[in-house]
C-alpha cells in the first residue's frame, strides 16, 4: 500500500489554489464579493431564494436557533446520531434538547417517534425539530412539515451531510437538501471532511425574506445600516447633524440585535465557490463508489447497510453495521485504512448524561452505535484503493 486510506477528504485543485491566489492579491481579505459570489451561487445549487455565508456549520446553526427565538426552556426535538452540534445550538439558547430515537434502516431521526414525543405532551410544549440529513441521506421534509405545522414548530434541516442530496416528494418531484420549502432553514458546513471544502466555512439556506434579513444582522453584531430599521432619533446618535429621516449620513449604523462576528473571509468563500463549482462530479463519485460498495457487500452475512429507496443519496458517509467492529476497525488500521464511527450517540455525552439522559433511553439509536463504521469515502478515492478496502474487510470476517 503506497498512502493512508482515511474515511474521508478534501481535494484541492490548482483551480482552487488559483482561486484563493486571487482574493490574496485583491482589497478585500474579510466578508467582500467573493461571499457574496459564493452566496449566490449557493443559492441557485440548493434552490433555495436566500443563502447567507457564515463562519462554519456550527455558527450557521447558532444563528438559525436565534433567528427563530429560541429562548430558555424551550424544548426542541432532534436525533442521537448525529454530530453534537446538531444539538448543541439549541443549547446556547438555553432550549431544552429532547432526543428522539431513529429509525433502524435509514439511521434518521424516526417520524412515528417523533410523533409520539409531541402526542405525548400539550400542543406548545415543544417548539422546533432540528432534522439532520444523517449520512448524506435526506429526511422527507415534507412528512416532517405537515406533521410541524400540526403542532406550530420551526424546522432547522442540519444539511452538513448532504449538498445535493434529495427526496422524492408525494408529486415524485425531487426536493434538493435545502431547498428550503420545507424546512424554514438549512445549514451546511465546509469543513475539510464534508463535500465542498474551505477550510472552515458554512451556509444558510432559508426562502423566508425576515429570517434572511435577520441572519444577516446577526452574522455582523447585529449592526443594520437600513435606516428604516433605525430606532435613535436624537441629533446626539447621528453625531451633531441634523436627521431628515432617510437621509442618515454614510457613516452612521446601528447595533439592533446582539450578534456576534461569524462572518466568512473572502478567502474561504474563493476556495467554497471554487469546490462548488466541481460539487456535482464529486457527488457523482461518491455515488459510484458507493454502488461498487453495495454490490460488494450484497449478501455477505457479516454485513447490515442502510436501506430502503436511497435515490438521491449524497454519501458524505457510507456505513456498515457488524458484529465485531473494533475487530475490524483495529485490523483496517493496521493497513493503514482508517475506518471511523458515526456517531456516539449525543445523548449519551456526559454534558447530556448530566441532563439526566442515559443509557437505554434511545435503545434503536444505542444499537445503532455498537455495530455502525464508517468506511472510505471520498470522491478522490481511487477503485484500485477501493478494491483493497474491501478485500480487506472480507478477509477479516473470512478468517
Ligand atoms: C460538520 C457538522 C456540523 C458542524 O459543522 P462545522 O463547520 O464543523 O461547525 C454540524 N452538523 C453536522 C451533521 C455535521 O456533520
Amino acid at each position: 500500500m503506497v498512502r493512508a486510506i482515511p474515511y474521508g477528504r478534501q481535494d484541492i485543485t490548482d483551480q482552487d489554489i488559483a482561486a484563493v491566489n486571487e482574493v490574496l492579491k485583491s482589497d478585500y481579505l474579510t466578508q467582500g464579493p467573493a461571499v457574496d459570489n459564493f452566496e449566490a451561487a449557493f443559492a441557485e445549487y440548493t434552490g433555495a431564494r436566500y443563502a447567507v455565508a457564515v463562519s462554519n456549520g456550527t455558527a450557521a446553526l447558532h444563528l438559525c436557533a436565534m433567528a427563530l427565538k429560541v429562548v430558555p426552556g424551550q424544548k426542541v426535538i432532534t436525533t442521537p446520531i448525529t454530530f453534537s452540534a446538531s444539538a448543541n445550538a439549541i443549547e446556547y439558547c438555553q432550549g431544552e434538547v429532547v432526543f428522539a430515537d431513529i429509525d433502524p434502516q435509514t439511521y434518521l431521526i424516526d417520524l412515528q417517534a417523533v410523533k409520539a414525543l409531541l402526542a405525548s405532551e400539550p400542543k406548545g410544549t415543544y417548539h422546533g425539530l432540528v432534522l439532520v440529513d444523517m449520512t448524506g441521506r435526506a429526511v422527507n421534509l415534507e412528512a416532517f412539515r405537515q406533521l410541524a405545522n400540526e403542532y406550530g414548530l420551526w424546522i432547522i434541516e442540519d444539511a452538513c451531510h448532504a449538498p445535493g442530496g434529495f427526496f422524492e416528494n408525494s408529486q415524485g418531484e425531487k426536493e434538493l437538501c435545502g431547498n428550503g420549502r420545507y424546512a424554514d432553514v438549512a445549514i451546511f458546513s465546509f469543513h475539510p471532511v464534508k463535500h465542498i471544502a474551505s477550510g472552515e466555512g458554512g451556509m444558510i439556506t432559508t426562502n423566508d425574506e425576515e429570517i434572511y434579513e435577520k441572519l444577516i444582522r446577526l452574522r455582523t453584531h447585529g449592526i443594520t445600516r437600513d435606516s428604516s430599521l433605525f430606532r435613535n432619533t436624537s441629533e446626539f446618535a447621528s453625531g451633531g447633524q441634523e436627521v431628515v429621516r432617510g437621509n442618515w449620513p454614510d457613516w452612521y449604523m446601528e447595533m439592533v440585535d446582539l450578534g456576534y462576528n461569524y462572518r466568512l473571509s473572502d478567502i474561504h468563500a474563493a476556495l467554497g465557490l471554487s469546490q462548488l463549482q466541481r460539487a456535482d462530479d464529486g457527488l457523482s463519485r461518491r455515488r459510484y463508489l458507493a454502488t461498487r460498495y453495495n454490490e460488494a457487500f450484497a449478501g455477505k452475512s457479516y454485513v447490515k447497510r442502510q436501506s430502503g429507496k436511497i435515490e438521491g443519496h449524497a454519501y458524505h458517509l457510507y456505513i456498515l453495521e457488524l458484529e465485531d467492529r473494533i475487530g475490524l476497525y483495529n485490523h483496517l488500521r493496521s493497513l493503514k485504512i482508517y475506518a471511523q464511527i458515526h456517531y456516539i450517540p449525543v445523548h449519551l455525552m456526559p454534558y447530556y448524561r448530566q441532563k439526566g439522559w442515559s443509557e437505554g433511553d434511545l435503545p434503536i439509536a444505542e444499537d445503532y452505535y455498537r455495530h455502525c463504521l464508517s468506511i472510505p469515502m471520498y470522491p478522490t478515492l481511487k477503485d484500485e484503493e477501493q478494491d483493497f478496502v474491501i478485500r480487506s474487510i472480507d478477509e477479516y470476517y473470512s478468517d
